[in-house]
């Protein structure tokens, strides 16, 4: 039997990415999952991934930064594999049209980075943790990112949704540690995946045209792949984790072991 058969998952942004990788991660280890995505082609063809697997998905079409979508995930969840036991926050954006300072960026964009990387975390917790106080206790897990420690020139609102997610992880941590949840996150450094497929479009590049260069900027010298973040959050949610809350894995190749002078 697989590592999280009987364990019901829900995965936030499950269909592409990080969160493909953490949702066929957790089937594929016997675990019920809730991948949500408010991609529905993604969504058709995770299913088919998972076709097969050890354990069972569902796709939830769901805009995780509203509340009703939020509550009806967990309500499918609940229906579906009879309760919550591990939430991975994974949902991201990082929209190409927002890299700019502070004062040239539209109101509108500020809001819904914030309301997908940061509120969204928040309205899962709001009816997720219930239900998890129903199990006994479970784990969530967030992916945040390195660029919550550290921070780059254009990315004022997706950095302070990046902060404020390890902030709140802490939080969390110590309002639900009675209740047996422990909450944790990850620090992904440069990972291939959609969205950094844009971000490289935007500049008129390709991953593939920018993969040494980025890949330098790391110490181990390349980029990492969605599986080596799935990999950390599933240790994470697993029994093996069972004294690790309210703190973070940096899963980025040494980048943020490096200083300037590096
Ligand atoms: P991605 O864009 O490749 O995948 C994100 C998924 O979220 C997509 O399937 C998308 O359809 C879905 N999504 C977007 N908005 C949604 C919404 N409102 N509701 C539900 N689903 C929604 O992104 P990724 O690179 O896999 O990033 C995943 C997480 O990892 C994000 O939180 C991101 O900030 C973080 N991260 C990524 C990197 C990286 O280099 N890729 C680095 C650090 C942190």
């Amino acid at each position: 039997m697989g590592a999280f058969a009987g364990k019901s998952v829900v995965v936030t942004g499950g269909a592409k990415g990080i969160g493909r990788a953490i949702s066929l991660g957790f089937v594929r280890a016997g675990a019920g999952v809730a991948c949500a995505d408010v991609d529905e082609a993604a969504g058709a063809e995770i299913l088919r991934l998972a076709a097969g697997a050890e354990g069972r998905m569902i796709f939830v079409a769901a805009d995780v930064s509203r509340s009703a979508a939020c509550k009806a995930l967990v309500e499918r969840t609940v229906a579906a594999f009879g309760g919550v036991d591990i939430r991975c926050n994974n949902v991201g954006i990082q929209p190409t049209d927002s890299y700019l300072p502070a004062h040239e960026l539209p109101e509108e964009t500020w809001d819904r980075i914030i309301d997908v990387n940061l509120k969204s975390r928040f309205l899962m917790t709001k009816y997720c943790v219930p239900e998890m106080k129903k199990r006994g206790g479970g784990a969530i897990i967030n992916t945040a990112s390195v660029q919550g420690l550290q921070s780059a020139l254009g990315v004022g609102p997706y950095a302070a949704s990046k902060g404020g997610d390890l902030s709140l992880t802490r939080q969390l941590a110590l309002e639900y540690a009675k209740d047996r949840i422990r909450v944790l996150a990850v620090n992904p450094g440069t990972i291939e995946t959609p969205l950094v497929a844009e971000a490289a479009a935007a500049f008129g590049e390709t991953v593939d045209s920018q993969r040494a260069k980025w890949g330098a900027c790391h110490p181990l010298d390349r980029i990492g792949q969605p599986e080596e973040i799935a990999d950390v959050v599933m240790f994470l949610a697993s029994d093996k984790a069972s004294f690790m809350t309210g703190s973070y894995v940096n899963v980025d190749g040494g980048l943020m072991a490096k200083g300037a002078w590096a």
